[in-house]
């Protein structure tokens, strides 16, 4: 009988699952299932070009239509799951069709949280085409924009909404910027282009309450507001793997083949918790670009009988006011940070372990440094910081 893998969740990962698993020469039936109309979709044009450009772009797909159709891939698109029963190998869809699966891929990424506060519901989130298609509408009228939240999703709103020309403040919680996915440091360099474009940045701040013309804080303060957007983070859509089974601990954990707990059962990108040699504690999960492709394709491959541990460099980019900054390795984990190159709209940051190996780079308007700094980081060297500080000296050498 002809063999039937199933993925859930038609975005970046179960795109190239799907694709890697064929490649891989898998020859059974592979049917890839997504709860939104669109079949996959880049996301990271929703909060920069999507934002800003006169008429609303094309969306970019991973792969046209007819890509699928020539994979032998079948798209099954608004087509929600909503039960996983492991033991006898069934899905089950809302619109009540079952399926029957020899293997399974769980790509189920996530939802935009929402502030849990009175009046919570009329601020904007984004994760999908339908959000950025409700944010640009309420752009073309807003002069006054508060976004609550300053990670990477929230300032770059925050950078289009500017360039819409809206008056913007950004409210965040926390005393920094973009949290552990860079060091204060970065934060600062970015905060720093908010600022000389004008947009507002207060820290520390609690919000209580979203009313019809304005946001309310704890410390009694109100920012006006005709539109609130909220950048506050994904929330991970592991409710079906877990009624599946699998084990379930910050995402749907994994080990470096993409397995979970439960055997035939697969998970990747933005929901999976995987070890990484950059983690020798814990597990790893990440809510980037590259490596839900990355991801995406080892399950494909590791779901055809060809796949390899999992060990990618983590890398993301942000677009920020014509600023291309780009991370590689986890600075999160850095004892401390060496700065190649400080300048207003131009930044190089190395970032060392306890130890002085190099775990992570930043750089802004240098993508060289990123190429080489990823090689430092994948070779685990310790080398001297004075070379590594000297703008002059090419990463990787010493
Ligand atoms: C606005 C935005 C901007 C971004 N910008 C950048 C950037 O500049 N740089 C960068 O590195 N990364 C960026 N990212 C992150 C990157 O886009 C994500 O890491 C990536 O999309 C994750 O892919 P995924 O396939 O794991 O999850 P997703 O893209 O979330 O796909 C999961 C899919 O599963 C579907 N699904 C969920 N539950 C079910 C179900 N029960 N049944 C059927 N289908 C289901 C969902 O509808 C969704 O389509 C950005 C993300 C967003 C939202």
């Amino acid at each position: 009988m002809t063999e039937t893998n199933v993925i859930v969740g038609a975005g970046q990962a179960g795109a190239w699952a799907a694709v890697a698993m064929r490649r891989a020469g898998f020859a059974g039936r592979i049917v890839l299932i997504g709860a939104e109309p669109h079949h996959p979709y880049e996301r990271p044009p929703l909060s920069k070009t999507w934002l800003t450009a006169a008429e609303e772009p094309e969306p970019s797909w991973f792969h046209p239509l007819a890509r699928y159709a020539e994979l032998d891939i079948t798209l099954w698109l608004g087509a929600p799951v909503t039960g996983i029963d492991a033991a006898s190998c069934h899905l089950a869809l809302a619109d009540g069709r079952e399926l029957r699966f020899d293997r399974l891929l769980i790509a189920t990424g996530g939802q935009a949280r929402r502030l849990a506060v009175p009046g919570g519901e009329r601020a904007l989130v984004l994760r999908d085409i339908a959000d950025a298609r409700a944010i640009r509408a309420r752009l073309a009228e807003a002069r006054l924009v508060v976004c609550i939240g300053a990670g990477v999703i929230g300032l770059e709103a925050a950078a289009s909404a500017r360039a819409r020309g809206a008056e913007v403040t950004v409210l965040e919680a926390a005393p920094v910027a973009m949290g552990r996915a860079v060091t204060a440091e970065v934060a600062g360099f970015v905060c720093d282009l908010h600022r000389a474009a004008g947009v507002r940045l207060e820290f520390g701040v609690s919000v209580t309450g979203i009313e019809a013309d304005a946001v309310t804080c704890a410390d009694g303060r109100s920012f006006p507001a005709d539109l609130v957007l909220v950048g506050v983070g994904m929330a991970r859509e592991t409710t079906l793997a877990a009624a599946a089974g699998c084990a379930v601990e910050n995402g749907v954990v994994v080990d470096a083949l993409t397995a979970t707990s439960v055997p035939g059962v697969f998970a990747a990108g933005d929901v999976a918790a995987f070890p990484h040699p950059l983690v020798p504690d814990g597990l790893l999960r990440l809510e980037t670009w590259r490596h839900a492709q990355n991801h995406g394709t080892a399950a494909g491959e590791a779901m055809a009988g060809t796949g390899r541990s999992y060990d990618d460099v983590p890398w993301f980019w942000t677009d920020q006011y014509g600023v291309n900054l780009q991370v590689a390795g986890l600075p999160g984990r850095a004892a401390r940070t060496l700065l190649r190159v400080a300048e207003p709209r131009r930044l190089v940051a190395v970032h060392l372990d306890a130890e002085g190996r190099v775990v992570g780079v930043s750089a802004a308007g240098a993508p060289r440094e990123i190429r080489l700094g990823t090689q430092l980081i994948q070779s685990g060297r310790v080398v001297d910081p004075r070379v590594l500080a000297d703008p002059t000296v090419p990463l990787g050498s010493g």
